[in-house]
């Protein structure tokens, strides 16, 4: 075999064996041989080199049935650290976690450059990453990589935003990685939340906006314009030009314009849109304009997921984004109810709904994982 695809076929089966470890480790060179498909002698020979490279690690010892213990291998997460940040709207969040994503540390700041100003928005993030890294005592040449995660309207700019152009734009000496909102929500609900060892999985992010991501397989891809999909025909008008949008409906611009409107108020401003969102829900109880509002609200939210169930016939439904957390947490049985109604029998009896469960830095685990994701892919740190 040529030096060449001798080299590939190695990575290749050590991303079998890092993957297999990382979403299932700590096991036994034993337990690998059925999720790798590889034989004892080329798993004792990768991890051997695994080892070496300080990627993999022993984790203690189990028993086993006949004769010796078996050693327990696992990723190490001290191999290197992850970055992992989230531009929203008006400000920008930077998680730092070691490779098995615990969390090291966090900076959170208004954005000071709006996004037309690429240069200037790298700048702050190189600046506040390094930040992050002088408070957490983590040197820059321990990071592996970097990911981003971009909202959903500025990703259609996809050139002035790609990895290449951030990264010189930064002067980071590291792979940086983009994403973009939701999909990075949806690797961090599949890998390390309430999608988790879910086949076919449907993460929705309901912020500002509404927008949905499927896994399938692990593989992630954005249910493109789901947000400006038509829920009621003739409907109220959608800032993307169509009418009855989920988006006007769900959104949370779209609740806070509903409930002014329907209480004969002037339009809401864009300030502190979870406040006014926290507040409405809140004043369910003693007013009547406001729980009509928000009962209104779960019922378009489960006929749009129901929508989605029907379509993509998912085992798992997961709703998060800020507004989707603060929806869910008071009204997720009311949500479920209205699903059960508005999907098609055969689809609904395979699937539940969930509320997000990665937590309040899921969408910077998300973009941190953008990293892991390349690293088990390749089967080498991702620097190399
Ligand atoms: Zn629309």
């Amino acid at each position: 075999m040529r030096g060449d695809s001798a080299r590939m076929l190695r990575r290749h089966n050590e991303s079998l064996i890092l993957s297999a470890l990382y979403h299932d480790g700590p096991m036994s060179r034993v337990e690998l041989g059925p999720l790798t498909g590889l034989g004892p002698a080329a798993i004792s020979q990768l991890v051997s080199g695994l080892r070496r490279s300080r990627l993999v690690r022993e984790a203690g010892q189990v028993a086993s049935s006949g004769g010796r213990p078996r050693v327990l291998l696992e990723i190490d997460p001290d191999f290197g650290y992850l970055a992992g940040v989230d531009l929203t709207g008006d400000s920008v969040a930077w998680g730092l976690f070691d490779l098995t994503m615990r969390p090291v540390d966090m900076l959170r700041r208004k954005l000071r450059s709006g996004f037309t100003d690429v240069e200037g928005l790298a700048r702050e993030l190189t600046s506040g990453l390094r930040e992050l890294l002088n408070s957490a005592d983590v040197r820059e040449p321990d990071l592996l990589g970097m990911g981003i995660g971009l909202p959903k309207t500025v990703t259609a700019l996809a050139e002035e935003w790609s990895p290449g152009r951030l990264k010189s734009l930064t002067g980071l000496e590291i792979p940086v990685f983009v994403g973009c909102g939701v999909t990075n929500h949806a690797l961090a609900e599949s890998r390390f939340g309430a999608g988790r060892g879910f086949e076919r999985v449907i993460v929705v992010e309901i912020g500002a906006g509404a927008d949905a991501a499927l896994v399938v397989d692990g593989h992630v891809e954005r249910i493109c314009e789901w947000g400006h999909t038509t829920l009621d025909f003739g409907g109220r008008p959608c800032h993307c030009g169509s009418r009855g949008c989920v988006e006007a409906y769900v959104g949370v611009r779209g609740i806070l314009q509903r409930y002014h409107e329907s209480c004969g108020l002037q339009p809401p401003s864009r300030e502190k849109e979870s406040a006014k969102l926290s507040a409405l829900l809140r004043s369910t109880a003693n007013s009547g304009p406001a729980a009509a509002l928000v009962r209104e609200t779960v019922g378009y939210l489960g006929a749009a997921l129901g929508n989605l169930i029907s379509l993509f016939t998912p085992s798992k439904v997961v709703l998060t984004g800020w507004a989707g957390l603060l929806l869910g947490k008071r009204f997720m049985t009311d949500i479920r109810k209205v699903v059960a109604g508005y999907t098609s029998q055969h689809a609904y009896r395979h699937t539940s709904v969930d509320l997000g469960g990665a937590g309040p830095r899921a969408a910077m685990i998300g973009a941190a994982a953008l990293t892991v994701e390349a690293l088990l892919a390749r089967g080498e740190d991702p620097r190399a």
